[in-house]
């Protein structure tokens, strides 16, 4: 795949949070297929929404989708593909919509080096993160970073707030050097659709000084 991060994203229909337990079980199978088919092709990333929790209650849910998660990465016997939880909008009872849930996730895998966030500006702003100046987009990337690592992001979907063009798509690798693939037409919706990544990328600049 040369230097181009690739990703892939699974099927909407795994749901590894569900209380049911043949749906779940489906869901570990069903993952588990994603993993070995993306490793297969050679592809580097696997997206994915972390599940819904159908009225069973959101800790409840986290827990057991990290621990499904986590049987499915064992079963799929992958050893490179990675996996990175997208942010949602929240809607209906899916997780995933709060940094928190999120960082959750990441802290009680056994995978957490093999994962990573895939973020979509446009499920944050749905989600209540204010992504439209940049003091904002500063404000929600810092609590972003203090509750996950700027660096779990890579991958970036930015779209513009008002929904009403094609979305930007933006992959970094993990030096953080950003490959966009500007499916934009307008100019001024793409200085809007790149205002976040644009904050993020000043963001991790002033962490590398830091740490230099
Ligand atoms: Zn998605």
């Amino acid at each position: 795949m040369g230097n181009y991060p690739v990703s892939v994203h699974d099927s909407y229909l795994i749901n590894l949070a569900s209380p049911k337990p043949d749906s779940a079980d489906k869901s570990v199978k069903a993952f588990a297929e994603e993993l070995r088919r993306t490793e297969k092709l050679g592809i580097e990333y696997l997206v994915t929404h972390p599940g819904s929790h159908l009225g069973s209650g959101k800790l409840e849910a986290l827990e057991r989708y990290v621990a499904n998660l986590d049987q499915a990465i064992a079963l799929s016997e992958t050893e490179e593909v990675k996996v990175l939880i997208e942010n949602t909008a929240g809607q209906g009872t899916n997780l995933g919509s709060r940094f928190g849930e999120l960082a959750t996730i990441l802290e009680d895998s056994g995978y957490t080096s093999r994962m990573g966030v895939c973020f979509d500006t446009c499920h944050a702003f749905a989600a209540g993160y204010d992504l439209r100046s940049a003091e904002s987009c500063a404000e929600v990337f810092e609590r972003f970073d203090k509750l996950i690592g700027i660096d779990f992001i890579r991958f970036f979907i930015s779209m513009t707030v008002n929904r009403s063009l094609v979305p930007i798509r933006i992959a970094m690798n993990i030096s953080g050097r950003a490959v966009s693939d500007l499916m934009d037409s307008g100019i001024s919706s793409m200085t809007n659709g790149l205002q976040p990544y644009l904050r993020l990328l000043k963001l991790r600049k002033k962490m590398i000084l830091t740490l230099s």
